[in-house]
């Protein structure tokens, strides 16, 4: 099956065409992890899990790397600043190597709060200082590096073309508008990939160098080759690393091997809160946490992001999330209705949608388009298992588990509850006639009762 998407490398939707048949290798870049991950980071997961879900849909079979940073990002994405992960340990007054474990921990469990489809292969930067050494070192041997007294820096000069990805011209008066920049750097798109460590620096491994730590663009270079060789798919990130991070990881593979690593390079617009920018300075950063806090479950934002294609900014408001809940809402009862309904659908209808659904998703993702698929398919008059069925194998992209969905019981007086497990157990016993009067019971008191094979659902009138 064809599917377009649009690749940054290129300007263009092009048709995705896998170096190995039935098999995509991806990789994406991951969280720095000094802080819990705000809503925005977590879009352009959502946004990676959009992607591996519409591969697999498609029949692929995905081997997909991502990192996660917890040495070596610097407060500006070019080498300037302070180490993240140093700084958020002088602020919090802890280990840096703590800090990493935990908000890595805090990551993962806002992934499976969002059910992230997990790449198969998660890699910790720490955890791969080794394969770095060899990858600089080959960076080195073949000549694009040079030294300062305390950096290696990737020479730019050095290869055809840097900036293929943003067609960047090379400004070589630009130094002067850097603040912080070291002088000894001999060009400004020039990258240290190995520093030597200060005294007091806290993450520091020996190498060939000496006490050293890797410079940040390092690892996804590095753990990329690892795992998924040379050349690969896919590699994913948002747009805030088209200009400085994957040119240089584009420029690291051209001087470990003379390629670059990627065929297609898909990148995520931002997250807005009302139509600015998110910081924490503002007060309008928000976790996954903070939306619980306010009401919304983690799902609902997962609804929020298919309001708009992932190449196009979204704009966060409360008001949009309750739409989102609305939407979410609407979508369970839908499915519900459907997996009640005894209708015959004629299997061309189904034929149908599904064709719309997969042309939808297959041209670059188009989640608001599979999404108004699924709404005429949840609001067709006809209540048919079929339809269900059918919603339930769309569900394998939009990732709402519905499946398991079963109305929340908590919402139900106690009494009811009660009367609903008497009435389960009559049933387990096959007293039919106890089960009968229960559900009589609970009819008078204003509650609809539905068997189905799968489960009994319980609402009030
Ligand atoms: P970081 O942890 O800062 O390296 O960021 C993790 C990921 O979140 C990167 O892929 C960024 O491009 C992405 N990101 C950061 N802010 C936003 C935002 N407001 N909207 C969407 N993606 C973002
Ligand atoms: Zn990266």
């Amino acid at each position: 099956m064809k599917i377009n998407i649009y690749n940054t490398l290129t300007k263009k939707k092009e048709e995705f065409k896998p170096i190995n048949e039935g098999k995509v290798c991806l990789y994406s870049c991951g969280p720095t992890v000094y802080y819990f991950a705000h809503i925005g980071n977590l879009r352009a997961y959502l946004f990676m899990d959009n992607l591996r879900r519409v591969l697999k849909y498609n029949g692929y079979e995905l081997k997909h790397v991502m990192n996660i940073t917890d040495v070596g990002h610097l407060v500006s994405d070019a080498d300037e600043g302070e180490d993240k992960m140093m700084k958020a340990a002088r602020l919090e007054n802890k280990n840096p190597f703590a800090i990493a474990d935990f908000y890595a921990q805090a990551f993962l469990k806002d992934m499976g709060k969002l059910n992230i489809d997990m790449p198969e292969i998660i890699a910790r930067a720490t955890e791969h200082i080794e394969c770095m050494e060899e990858y600089v070192k080959q960076i080195i041997a073949n000549g694009y590096t040079y030294e300062t007294d305390n950096t290696i820096y990737f020479d730019t000069s050095k290869l055809d073309k840097y900036g293929i990805l943003s067609n960047k011209e090379v400004d070589e008066n630009d130094t002067e508008s850097r603040i912080d920049v070291d002088p000894n750097k001999k060009h400004p798109n020039d990258f240290a990939v190995w520093i030597k460590a200060p005294e007091n620096h806290l993450m520091k491994w020996d190498s060939f160098w000496g006490k050293c730590y890797p410079g940040w663009h390092l690892e996804c270079s590095a753990m990329g080759h690892k795992y998924l060789g040379e050349e690969f798919d896919i590699h994913t990130g948002g747009v805030d690393h088209i200009t400085v991070h994957h040119e240089n990881e584009i420029a690291q593979g051209k001087g470990f091997c003379g390629k670059n690593p990627a065929h297609y390079w898909m990148h995520i617009e931002f997250l807005q809160v009302n139509g600015g920018k998110m910081s924490k300075s503002l007060g309008n950063l928000y976790t996954i946490e903070d939306l619980k806090q306010k009401g919304y479950e983690p799902l609902v934002y997962r609804m929020f992001n298919f309001s708009s294609h992932y190449r196009k900014k979204i704009n966060f408001t409360f008001e949009a999330m309750d739409s989102a809940k609305t939407a979410l809402n609407r979508l369970r009862e839908g499915y519900l209705k459907h997996l009640q309904g005894t209708d015959d659908i004629n299997n061309e209808v189904i034929e149908n949608y599904k064709q719309k659904f997969l042309d939808a998703i297959n041209d670059d993702l188009n989640m608001p388009v599979a999404m108004s698929i699924v709404w005429d398919v949840i609001k067709n008059p006809n209540k048919s298992k079929k339809l269900a069925e059918l919603i339930l194998k769309f569900d394998e992209v939009l990732g709402f588990e519905l499946k398991d969905y079963k109305p929340q019981v908590s919402e139900l007086p106690q009494e009811i509850k009660n009367l609903i497990e008497k009435r389960n157990t009559a049933r387990a016993n096959k007293d039919w006639a106890e089960s009968d009067r229960i559900r009589d019971e609970l009819i008078n008191m204003g509650y609809t009762v539905k068997d189905s094979k799968e489960c009994t659902i319980v609402v009030k009138s």
